[in-house]
Protein backbone atom coordinates (compact mmCIF):
# COMPACT_ATOMS: atom_id res chain seq x y z
CA UNK A 1 0.00 0.00 0.00
CA UNK A 2 1.21 3.49 0.83
CA UNK A 3 5.21 4.04 1.32
CA UNK A 4 6.01 5.87 3.92
CA UNK A 5 8.99 6.91 2.11
CA UNK A 6 6.82 8.42 -0.38
CA UNK A 7 6.41 12.20 0.22
CA UNK A 8 4.43 14.89 -2.19
CA UNK A 9 4.87 18.78 -1.86
CA UNK A 10 2.21 20.04 -3.86
CA UNK A 11 3.53 24.29 -4.14
CA UNK A 12 2.10 27.68 -5.47
CA UNK A 13 -1.53 26.51 -4.84
CA UNK A 14 -4.58 27.77 -3.57
CA UNK A 15 -5.27 24.95 -0.88
CA UNK A 16 -8.66 25.52 0.90
CA UNK A 17 -7.59 24.14 4.09
CA UNK A 18 -11.93 24.96 5.67
CA UNK A 19 -9.96 24.70 8.77
CA UNK A 20 -11.57 28.55 9.82
CA UNK A 21 -8.43 29.23 11.90
CA UNK A 22 -6.36 28.84 8.65
CA UNK A 23 -8.56 28.72 6.02
CA UNK A 24 -5.88 28.85 2.56
CA UNK A 25 -2.85 27.89 2.29
CA UNK A 26 -0.32 27.84 -0.18
CA UNK A 27 1.84 24.51 0.08
CA UNK A 28 1.01 20.92 1.40
CA UNK A 29 3.16 17.89 2.15
CA UNK A 30 1.89 14.27 1.75
CA UNK A 31 3.57 11.59 3.21
CA UNK A 32 2.66 7.78 2.92
CA UNK A 33 -0.70 8.67 1.59
CA UNK A 34 -1.43 11.19 4.44
CA UNK A 35 -1.34 15.05 4.76
CA UNK A 36 1.71 15.71 6.92
CA UNK A 37 1.62 19.33 6.72
CA UNK A 38 -0.22 22.48 5.00
CA UNK A 39 0.85 25.99 5.13
CA UNK A 40 3.89 28.09 3.83
CA UNK A 41 6.54 26.86 1.15
CA UNK A 42 9.11 27.29 3.34
CA UNK A 43 7.79 25.19 6.07
CA UNK A 44 6.41 22.96 4.11
CA UNK A 45 10.04 22.17 2.36
CA UNK A 46 11.51 21.96 5.51
CA UNK A 47 9.53 19.09 6.72
CA UNK A 48 10.68 16.74 4.09
CA UNK A 49 12.35 13.99 5.15
CA UNK A 50 13.09 11.97 1.33
CA UNK A 51 13.18 13.36 -2.06
CA UNK A 52 9.59 14.43 -2.34
CA UNK A 53 7.78 14.46 -6.03
CA UNK A 54 6.98 18.37 -6.42
CA UNK A 55 3.82 19.53 -8.33
CA UNK A 56 3.93 23.08 -8.53
CA UNK A 57 0.03 24.16 -8.79
CA UNK A 58 0.98 27.25 -11.13
CA UNK A 59 -2.16 28.67 -9.10
CA UNK A 60 -4.47 26.12 -9.37
CA UNK A 61 -7.32 25.41 -6.45
CA UNK A 62 -6.99 22.31 -4.28
CA UNK A 63 -9.90 21.30 -2.28
CA UNK A 64 -10.46 18.62 0.46
CA UNK A 65 -11.59 15.02 -0.94
CA UNK A 66 -15.12 14.70 -1.29
CA UNK A 67 -17.94 12.86 0.81
CA UNK A 68 -20.18 12.09 -1.31
CA UNK A 69 -23.37 11.10 0.87
CA UNK A 70 -25.53 9.73 -1.46
CA UNK A 71 -24.92 7.85 -4.85
CA UNK A 72 -24.85 4.53 -6.47
CA UNK A 73 -21.64 3.73 -7.42
CA UNK A 74 -22.60 0.02 -7.38
CA UNK A 75 -26.04 1.11 -10.10
CA UNK A 76 -23.39 3.21 -11.40
CA UNK A 77 -21.15 0.40 -12.43
CA UNK A 78 -23.74 -1.79 -14.08
CA UNK A 79 -25.10 1.78 -15.89
CA UNK A 80 -21.59 1.78 -17.18
CA UNK A 81 -22.00 -1.22 -18.91
CA UNK A 82 -25.30 -0.34 -20.47
CA UNK A 83 -26.28 1.57 -23.30
CA UNK A 84 -25.37 5.06 -22.61
CA UNK A 85 -28.84 6.51 -22.76
CA UNK A 86 -28.27 9.87 -21.10
CA UNK A 87 -28.75 13.40 -22.42
CA UNK A 88 -26.96 15.24 -23.81
CA UNK A 89 -24.93 12.25 -25.46
CA UNK A 90 -29.28 11.36 -26.88
CA UNK A 91 -31.48 13.79 -27.72
CA UNK A 92 -34.46 12.08 -29.26
CA UNK A 93 -35.93 8.85 -29.28
CA UNK A 94 -34.59 8.25 -32.48
CA UNK A 95 -31.07 8.33 -31.31
CA UNK A 96 -31.92 6.07 -28.32
CA UNK A 97 -32.83 3.68 -31.09
CA UNK A 98 -29.77 4.45 -33.34
CA UNK A 99 -27.52 3.33 -30.08
CA UNK A 100 -29.74 0.11 -29.12
CA UNK A 101 -29.34 -0.90 -32.82
CA UNK A 102 -25.88 -0.26 -32.71
CA UNK A 103 -25.63 -2.99 -29.42
CA UNK A 104 -28.15 -5.44 -31.02
CA UNK A 105 -25.32 -5.91 -34.05
CA UNK A 106 -22.57 -6.72 -31.49
CA UNK A 107 -25.25 -9.03 -28.83
CA UNK A 108 -25.64 -13.07 -29.62
CA UNK A 109 -29.21 -13.87 -31.03
CA UNK A 110 -31.75 -13.91 -28.25
CA UNK A 111 -29.12 -11.92 -25.71
CA UNK A 112 -30.75 -9.16 -23.82
CA UNK A 113 -29.91 -5.71 -24.23
CA UNK A 114 -30.04 -2.88 -21.71
CA UNK A 115 -29.90 0.73 -22.15
CA UNK A 116 -29.67 3.51 -19.63
CA UNK A 117 -30.18 7.09 -18.46
CA UNK A 118 -33.07 8.83 -20.95
CA UNK A 119 -34.62 11.44 -19.70
CA UNK A 120 -38.17 11.69 -21.24
CA UNK A 121 -38.31 15.65 -20.33
CA UNK A 122 -35.16 16.26 -22.49
CA UNK A 123 -35.76 14.21 -25.26
CA UNK A 124 -37.20 16.26 -28.45
CA UNK A 125 -40.54 14.57 -28.72
CA UNK A 126 -40.70 15.13 -24.95
CA UNK A 127 -42.32 11.50 -24.27
CA UNK A 128 -40.76 8.24 -23.64
CA UNK A 129 -39.57 5.59 -26.40
CA UNK A 130 -42.04 2.63 -26.86
CA UNK A 131 -42.10 -0.82 -27.33
CA UNK A 132 -42.58 -0.38 -30.73
CA UNK A 133 -39.29 1.99 -31.33
CA UNK A 134 -37.20 -0.25 -29.92
CA UNK A 135 -38.68 -3.25 -31.84
CA UNK A 136 -38.09 -1.89 -35.20
CA UNK A 137 -34.24 -2.49 -34.50
CA UNK A 138 -34.22 -5.57 -32.13
CA UNK A 139 -37.19 -7.75 -33.15
CA UNK A 140 -35.36 -10.70 -31.41
CA UNK A 141 -33.49 -9.54 -29.17
CA UNK A 142 -34.97 -8.56 -25.95
CA UNK A 143 -34.31 -4.78 -24.79
CA UNK A 144 -35.08 -3.05 -21.69
CA UNK A 145 -34.07 0.87 -21.49
CA UNK A 146 -33.99 2.56 -17.67
CA UNK A 147 -34.91 5.92 -16.99
CA UNK A 148 -32.58 8.12 -15.53
CA UNK A 149 -34.55 8.26 -11.99
CA UNK A 150 -34.56 4.17 -12.44
CA UNK A 151 -38.36 4.36 -11.35
CA UNK A 152 -39.16 3.17 -14.21
CA UNK A 153 -38.24 1.73 -17.81
CA UNK A 154 -39.51 0.60 -21.24
CA UNK A 155 -39.14 -3.23 -22.60
CA UNK A 156 -39.59 -3.83 -26.18
CA UNK A 157 -42.09 -6.41 -27.11
CA UNK A 158 -39.43 -9.69 -27.22
CA UNK A 159 -38.79 -8.41 -23.20
CA UNK A 160 -42.36 -7.96 -22.65
CA UNK A 161 -42.99 -11.36 -24.26
CA UNK A 162 -40.51 -13.42 -22.16
CA UNK A 163 -41.80 -11.55 -18.80
CA UNK A 164 -45.32 -12.89 -19.81
CA UNK A 165 -46.65 -8.90 -19.95
CA UNK A 166 -49.95 -8.93 -21.96
CA UNK A 167 -52.83 -6.27 -22.15
CA UNK A 168 -54.75 -8.61 -19.53
CA UNK A 169 -51.42 -8.56 -16.78
CA UNK A 170 -52.77 -5.89 -14.51
CA UNK A 171 -50.73 -3.35 -12.44
CA UNK A 172 -49.33 -4.55 -10.03
CA UNK A 173 -49.75 -2.91 -6.49
CA UNK A 174 -47.44 -0.02 -6.34
CA UNK A 175 -46.43 0.23 -9.94
CA UNK A 176 -48.10 0.92 -13.44
CA UNK A 177 -48.37 -0.67 -16.51
CA UNK A 178 -47.89 2.10 -19.53
CA UNK A 179 -51.13 1.36 -22.38
CA UNK A 180 -52.20 2.30 -25.17
CA UNK A 181 -54.76 4.43 -24.97
CA UNK A 182 -56.64 2.74 -28.05
CA UNK A 183 -56.05 -0.78 -27.72
CA UNK A 184 -54.71 -1.55 -23.93
CA UNK A 185 -52.11 -2.85 -25.29
CA UNK A 186 -48.55 -2.37 -22.61
CA UNK A 187 -46.81 0.55 -24.26
CA UNK A 188 -43.44 -0.63 -22.75
CA UNK A 189 -43.29 1.95 -20.26
CA UNK A 190 -43.30 -0.10 -17.02
CA UNK A 191 -43.19 2.10 -13.63
CA UNK A 192 -42.43 1.51 -10.48
CA UNK A 193 -43.24 -2.02 -9.09
CA UNK A 194 -44.53 -2.85 -12.40
CA UNK A 195 -40.69 -2.94 -13.31
CA UNK A 196 -40.55 -6.45 -10.60
CA UNK A 197 -42.37 -7.99 -13.95
CA UNK A 198 -39.33 -7.55 -16.17
CA UNK A 199 -37.98 -11.00 -16.42
CA UNK A 200 -34.61 -9.43 -16.99
CA UNK A 201 -31.37 -11.64 -15.74
CA UNK A 202 -28.46 -10.46 -12.87
CA UNK A 203 -25.85 -9.44 -14.14
CA UNK A 204 -22.97 -12.19 -13.35
CA UNK A 205 -20.10 -11.75 -11.23
CA UNK A 206 -17.56 -10.99 -13.68
CA UNK A 207 -19.94 -8.23 -15.34
CA UNK A 208 -20.30 -6.47 -12.06
CA UNK A 209 -16.91 -6.93 -10.50
CA UNK A 210 -15.82 -5.19 -14.07
CA UNK A 211 -18.77 -1.96 -14.38
CA UNK A 212 -17.11 -1.59 -10.00
CA UNK A 213 -13.59 -1.14 -10.96
CA UNK A 214 -15.01 1.24 -13.75
CA UNK A 215 -17.45 3.07 -11.62
CA UNK A 216 -14.61 3.49 -8.75
CA UNK A 217 -11.97 5.15 -11.18
CA UNK A 218 -14.78 7.45 -12.24
CA UNK A 219 -15.28 8.59 -8.27
CA UNK A 220 -11.73 9.38 -8.28
CA UNK A 221 -11.83 11.70 -10.92
CA UNK A 222 -14.47 13.24 -9.25
CA UNK A 223 -12.48 14.04 -6.39
CA UNK A 224 -14.89 11.93 -4.11
CA UNK A 225 -12.92 9.85 -1.32
CA UNK A 226 -15.62 8.80 0.75
CA UNK A 227 -18.59 7.59 -0.72
CA UNK A 228 -22.09 6.20 0.59
CA UNK A 229 -23.96 3.69 -1.39
CA UNK A 230 -27.40 4.22 -0.98
CA UNK A 231 -28.41 0.64 -2.10
CA UNK A 232 -26.37 -2.03 -1.58
CA UNK A 233 -27.34 -5.54 -2.10
CA UNK A 234 -25.93 -9.21 -1.35
CA UNK A 235 -23.86 -8.98 -4.65
CA UNK A 236 -22.78 -5.66 -4.46
CA UNK A 237 -21.58 -5.99 -0.78
CA UNK A 238 -19.89 -9.03 -1.90
CA UNK A 239 -17.87 -7.23 -4.55
CA UNK A 240 -16.82 -4.35 -2.69
CA UNK A 241 -15.61 -6.99 0.15
CA UNK A 242 -13.79 -8.95 -2.59
CA UNK A 243 -12.16 -5.23 -4.02
CA UNK A 244 -11.46 -4.35 -0.18
CA UNK A 245 -9.70 -7.84 -0.20
CA UNK A 246 -7.21 -6.99 -2.85
CA UNK A 247 -6.78 -3.19 -2.24
CA UNK A 248 -8.91 -2.71 -5.29
CA UNK A 249 -11.07 0.48 -3.60
CA UNK A 250 -9.49 3.32 -4.76
CA UNK A 251 -12.41 5.23 -1.96
CA UNK A 252 -13.98 4.68 1.55
CA UNK A 253 -16.90 2.95 1.03
CA UNK A 254 -19.88 3.46 3.20
CA UNK A 255 -22.47 0.31 3.14
CA UNK A 256 -26.43 1.09 3.15
CA UNK A 257 -27.93 -2.33 2.89
CA UNK A 258 -31.41 -2.27 1.05
CA UNK A 259 -33.87 -2.55 3.48
CA UNK A 260 -37.69 -1.45 2.24
CA UNK A 261 -37.12 -0.17 -1.88
CA UNK A 262 -39.61 -0.03 -4.96
CA UNK A 263 -38.07 -3.36 -5.85
CA UNK A 264 -38.92 -5.02 -2.90
CA UNK A 265 -42.17 -6.29 -1.21
CA UNK A 266 -40.46 -7.01 2.16
CA UNK A 267 -38.06 -5.95 4.65
CA UNK A 268 -35.04 -6.85 2.36
CA UNK A 269 -31.77 -7.15 3.97
CA UNK A 270 -33.38 -5.94 7.48
CA UNK A 271 -34.01 -8.96 9.04
CA UNK A 272 -30.59 -10.74 8.12
CA UNK A 273 -28.72 -7.88 9.61
CA UNK A 274 -30.76 -7.61 12.70
CA UNK A 275 -30.30 -11.85 13.08
CA UNK A 276 -26.57 -11.31 12.67
CA UNK A 277 -26.29 -8.52 15.71
CA UNK A 278 -25.00 -6.02 12.63
CA UNK A 279 -24.26 -2.51 14.36
CA UNK A 280 -23.51 0.43 12.49
CA UNK A 281 -20.05 1.39 11.92
CA UNK A 282 -18.75 -2.56 11.90
CA UNK A 283 -16.22 -3.08 9.16
CA UNK A 284 -12.98 -0.82 8.55
CA UNK A 285 -11.84 2.28 7.25
CA UNK A 286 -11.88 1.55 4.18
CA UNK A 287 -15.15 -0.77 3.77
CA UNK A 288 -17.71 0.15 6.75
CA UNK A 289 -21.48 -0.61 7.00
CA UNK A 290 -23.55 2.52 7.49
CA UNK A 291 -26.64 1.18 7.86
CA UNK A 292 -30.27 0.10 6.74
CA UNK A 293 -32.17 2.28 3.50
CA UNK A 294 -35.55 2.90 3.18
CA UNK A 295 -37.35 4.03 -0.11
CA UNK A 296 -40.76 5.83 0.44
CA UNK A 297 -41.47 7.18 -2.78
CA UNK A 298 -40.33 7.87 -6.06
CA UNK A 299 -39.08 10.88 -8.30
CA UNK A 300 -40.61 14.44 -8.85
CA UNK A 301 -39.66 13.95 -13.00
CA UNK A 302 -41.50 10.75 -13.22
CA UNK A 303 -44.34 11.94 -10.93
CA UNK A 304 -44.31 9.31 -8.54
CA UNK A 305 -43.07 11.48 -5.75
CA UNK A 306 -45.67 11.27 -2.69
CA UNK A 307 -46.39 15.03 -3.32
CA UNK A 308 -49.16 17.14 -0.85
CA UNK A 309 -51.49 18.27 -3.69
CA UNK A 310 -51.84 16.85 -7.24
CA UNK A 311 -49.38 17.06 -10.11
CA UNK A 312 -49.95 20.02 -12.61
CA UNK A 313 -52.54 19.43 -14.81
CA UNK A 314 -53.02 16.13 -13.20
CA UNK A 315 -56.44 15.07 -10.73
CA UNK A 316 -56.34 12.72 -8.18
CA UNK A 317 -52.26 12.16 -9.42
CA UNK A 318 -50.59 12.97 -6.09
CA UNK A 319 -47.62 9.97 -6.71
CA UNK A 320 -47.35 6.75 -5.04
CA UNK A 321 -46.15 5.80 -1.31
CA UNK A 322 -44.64 2.17 -1.50
CA UNK A 323 -45.15 1.83 2.54
CA UNK A 324 -47.59 2.12 5.03
CA UNK A 325 -46.24 4.21 8.41
CA UNK A 326 -48.21 0.42 10.21
CA UNK A 327 -45.47 -1.38 7.79
CA UNK A 328 -42.87 0.87 8.18
CA UNK A 329 -42.50 1.96 12.06
CA UNK A 330 -41.70 -1.12 13.31
CA UNK A 331 -39.10 -2.02 10.81
CA UNK A 332 -37.29 1.58 11.74
CA UNK A 333 -37.71 0.93 15.65
CA UNK A 334 -36.43 -2.44 15.27
CA UNK A 335 -33.34 -1.29 13.38
CA UNK A 336 -32.51 1.82 16.02
CA UNK A 337 -32.85 -0.59 18.70
CA UNK A 338 -30.62 -2.50 17.23
CA UNK A 339 -28.00 0.03 16.91
CA UNK A 340 -28.67 0.24 12.67
CA UNK A 341 -28.70 3.65 11.36
CA UNK A 342 -31.64 4.10 8.94
CA UNK A 343 -31.22 6.71 5.18
CA UNK A 344 -35.23 7.43 4.68
CA UNK A 345 -35.55 7.97 0.67
CA UNK A 346 -38.47 10.43 0.81
CA UNK A 347 -38.91 13.47 -1.52
CA UNK A 348 -42.69 14.66 -1.85
CA UNK A 349 -44.21 15.84 1.27
CA UNK A 350 -46.29 13.02 2.09
CA UNK A 351 -42.99 10.89 2.21
CA UNK A 352 -41.03 13.47 4.54
CA UNK A 353 -43.68 13.15 6.85
CA UNK A 354 -43.84 9.54 6.92
CA UNK A 355 -40.10 9.06 7.17
CA UNK A 356 -40.25 11.65 9.93
CA UNK A 357 -43.32 9.88 11.91
CA UNK A 358 -42.05 6.28 11.69
CA UNK A 359 -38.69 7.91 13.72
CA UNK A 360 -40.83 9.73 15.83
CA UNK A 361 -43.17 6.00 16.53
CA UNK A 362 -39.34 4.73 17.10
CA UNK A 363 -38.79 6.83 19.92
CA UNK A 364 -40.21 5.88 23.49
CA UNK A 365 -38.81 2.32 22.09
CA UNK A 366 -35.61 4.04 22.27
CA UNK A 367 -34.71 7.26 24.61
CA UNK A 368 -34.62 10.53 22.08
CA UNK A 369 -31.45 11.23 22.76
CA UNK A 370 -30.34 7.80 21.60
CA UNK A 371 -32.04 8.11 17.99
CA UNK A 372 -30.40 11.63 17.89
CA UNK A 373 -27.13 10.76 18.73
CA UNK A 374 -27.28 7.83 15.80
CA UNK A 375 -27.21 10.88 13.03
CA UNK A 376 -30.26 9.01 11.53
CA UNK A 377 -30.73 10.79 7.88
CA UNK A 378 -33.47 11.42 5.18
CA UNK A 379 -32.80 11.11 1.62
CA UNK A 380 -33.16 13.94 -0.77
CA UNK A 381 -35.89 15.62 1.25
CA UNK A 382 -37.11 17.59 -1.74
CA UNK A 383 -39.96 19.38 -0.35
CA UNK A 384 -40.35 19.66 3.38
CA UNK A 385 -42.61 22.14 5.15
CA UNK A 386 -41.38 24.49 8.17
CA UNK A 387 -43.08 21.57 10.72
CA UNK A 388 -40.91 18.99 9.07
CA UNK A 389 -37.97 20.73 9.41
CA UNK A 390 -38.86 21.85 12.83
CA UNK A 391 -39.28 17.67 13.89
CA UNK A 392 -36.07 17.26 11.49
CA UNK A 393 -33.99 19.29 13.59
CA UNK A 394 -35.32 17.80 17.02
CA UNK A 395 -35.03 14.17 16.11
CA UNK A 396 -31.44 15.22 14.84
CA UNK A 397 -31.72 13.82 11.68
CA UNK A 398 -29.22 14.94 8.79
CA UNK A 399 -30.66 16.04 5.50
CA UNK A 400 -28.80 14.77 2.22
CA UNK A 401 -29.80 17.00 -0.17
CA UNK A 402 -29.45 16.16 -3.75
CA UNK A 403 -28.83 19.75 -4.84
CA UNK A 404 -27.52 18.53 -8.45
CA UNK A 405 -31.43 17.61 -8.98
CA UNK A 406 -32.20 21.34 -9.20
CA UNK A 407 -30.30 21.70 -12.23
CA UNK A 408 -30.60 18.03 -14.10
CA UNK A 409 -33.91 17.52 -13.29
CA UNK A 410 -35.05 21.08 -11.93
CA UNK A 411 -36.91 22.34 -15.13
CA UNK A 412 -38.80 18.65 -15.14
CA UNK A 413 -39.93 19.49 -11.91
CA UNK A 414 -41.12 23.34 -13.33
CA UNK A 415 -43.41 21.41 -15.25
CA UNK A 416 -44.91 18.55 -13.33
CA UNK A 417 -44.85 21.10 -9.82
CA UNK A 418 -45.92 24.32 -11.18
CA UNK A 419 -43.06 27.38 -10.71
CA UNK A 420 -43.90 28.22 -7.08
CA UNK A 421 -43.95 25.01 -5.90
CA UNK A 422 -41.04 24.26 -7.87
CA UNK A 423 -39.14 27.40 -5.73
CA UNK A 424 -39.91 25.52 -2.82
CA UNK A 425 -37.91 22.35 -3.13
CA UNK A 426 -34.22 22.11 -1.34
CA UNK A 427 -34.66 25.22 1.08
CA UNK A 428 -30.54 24.69 2.14
CA UNK A 429 -30.65 28.73 3.19
CA UNK A 430 -33.24 27.81 6.24
CA UNK A 431 -32.14 24.58 7.00
CA UNK A 432 -28.64 25.37 7.03
CA UNK A 433 -29.82 28.65 9.05
CA UNK A 434 -31.53 26.07 11.87
CA UNK A 435 -28.60 24.26 12.46
CA UNK A 436 -29.86 21.33 10.79
CA UNK A 437 -27.19 19.21 9.51
CA UNK A 438 -27.26 19.18 5.28
CA UNK A 439 -25.29 17.34 2.97
CA UNK A 440 -24.90 17.49 -0.50
CA UNK A 441 -25.01 14.73 -3.21
CA UNK A 442 -25.54 14.26 -6.86
CA UNK A 443 -27.37 10.72 -6.33
CA UNK A 444 -25.32 9.79 -9.48
CA UNK A 445 -25.99 8.44 -12.08
CA UNK A 446 -29.20 9.81 -11.42
CA UNK A 447 -27.20 13.28 -12.11
CA UNK A 448 -23.73 13.43 -13.60
CA UNK A 449 -21.19 12.12 -9.99
CA UNK A 450 -19.35 15.65 -10.44
CA UNK A 451 -19.52 17.01 -6.72
CA UNK A 452 -19.07 20.25 -7.87
CA UNK A 453 -22.61 20.54 -10.11
CA UNK A 454 -24.12 19.71 -6.80
CA UNK A 455 -22.52 22.88 -5.46
CA UNK A 456 -23.03 25.33 -8.47
CA UNK A 457 -26.55 23.91 -8.22
CA UNK A 458 -27.04 25.07 -4.24
CA UNK A 459 -25.63 27.99 -5.12
CA UNK A 460 -27.52 29.06 -8.12
CA UNK A 461 -30.08 27.18 -7.94
CA UNK A 462 -30.03 27.11 -11.83
CA UNK A 463 -32.04 24.18 -13.89
CA UNK A 464 -30.20 23.39 -17.22
CA UNK A 465 -32.10 25.44 -18.99
CA UNK A 466 -31.10 28.61 -17.06
CA UNK A 467 -34.27 29.24 -14.92
CA UNK A 468 -33.99 29.76 -11.05
CA UNK A 469 -35.64 27.93 -8.49
CA UNK A 470 -36.28 31.14 -7.02
CA UNK A 471 -33.20 33.04 -5.03
CA UNK A 472 -34.01 33.04 -1.12
CA UNK A 473 -32.80 29.65 -0.58
CA UNK A 474 -29.38 29.81 -2.08
CA UNK A 475 -26.19 29.43 -0.30
CA UNK A 476 -22.91 30.74 -0.28
CA UNK A 477 -19.88 28.97 -1.94
CA UNK A 478 -18.01 28.22 1.16
CA UNK A 479 -21.17 26.58 2.71
CA UNK A 480 -21.40 24.25 -0.36
CA UNK A 481 -18.30 23.19 0.41
ZN1 LIG B 1 -30.49 7.34 -4.61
Amino acid sequence: MHNDENELLLVNGQIFTLDPACPRAGAMLVRGGKIAFVGVREEASSRCRFQPEVIDLAGRTVLPGFVESHMHPSILATTLLDVDCAYPRVKSVADIVDKIAERVRATPEGGWVRGWGYDDSKLEERAHPTRWDLDRVSPDNPVYVRRTCAHMGVANSVALRLSGITADTPDPEGGRIGRDPATGEPSGLLMDRAQDLIAIPPYTDEEIERGFILALRQLSKWGITTVHDMLVDRAAFATYQRLAESHKLPARVRVWLEGVTFGSQDAGLIPFALGLGLRSGYGNDMLKLAGMKFILDGSIGGRSAAVAEDYAGGEDDKGILYVERDELSPLVAECVKGGLRVSIHGIGERAIELAIASLEDAVGEVPIEAVRAMRNRIDHCVLPDRDHLRRIKDLGLVVESSTSFMYALGDSWISNLGYERACRTFPLRTMIDMGIPVAGNSDSPVCDGSPLLGMYAAVTRKTSSGRRLGTSEGITVDEAL
